[in-house]
């Protein structure tokens, strides 16, 4: 398999770019799948002891997936990616910056 780092850094453009693609206004079909997309993700991320920790995350109340709107699904997703950045003794990322590292400098 890719090594983790690698796959850590693809899989992170993939889930940050997701979220800057997010409606503002997400329809509520939308917002299922998109819950659905993440609890699927915590199951099948080809790092078996990543899974398991971001499943254990997830499950936490506090966690749970927030895809009413692109804004609050950056931060969240944002949040995630902290939330591993701590568990290795890398620096926090700040949230409020999420959008301007993904969104607005982003061009196809
Ligand atoms: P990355 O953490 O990959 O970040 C890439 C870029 O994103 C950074 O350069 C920065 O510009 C930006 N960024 C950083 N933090 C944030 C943030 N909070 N919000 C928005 N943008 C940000 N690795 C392990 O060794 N063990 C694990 O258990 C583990 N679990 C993981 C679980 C998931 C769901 C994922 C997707 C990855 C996991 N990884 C894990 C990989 C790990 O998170 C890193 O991707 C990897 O260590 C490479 O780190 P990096 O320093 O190159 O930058």
């Amino acid at each position: 398999p890719p090594d983790i780092e690698q796959l850590g850094r693809a899989s992170w453009t993939l889930l940050h770019s997701i979220t800057a693609a997010y409606p503002s206004s997400p329809s509520l079909a939308k917002q299922t799948e998109t819950r659905n997309f993440l609890s699927l993700l915590s199951k099948l991320y080809p790092c078996h002891t990543c899974a398991s920790d971001f499943q254990t995350w997830l499950k936490e109340d506090q966690n749970a997936p927030r895809v009413s709107s692109r804004e609050e699904f950056g931060r969240w997703m944002c949040e995630a990616h902290n939330a591993v950045n701590v568990k290795l003794g890398k620096e926090r990322f700040d949230c409020d910056r999420w959008e301007e590292r993904w969104r607005t400098g982003w061009r196809e």
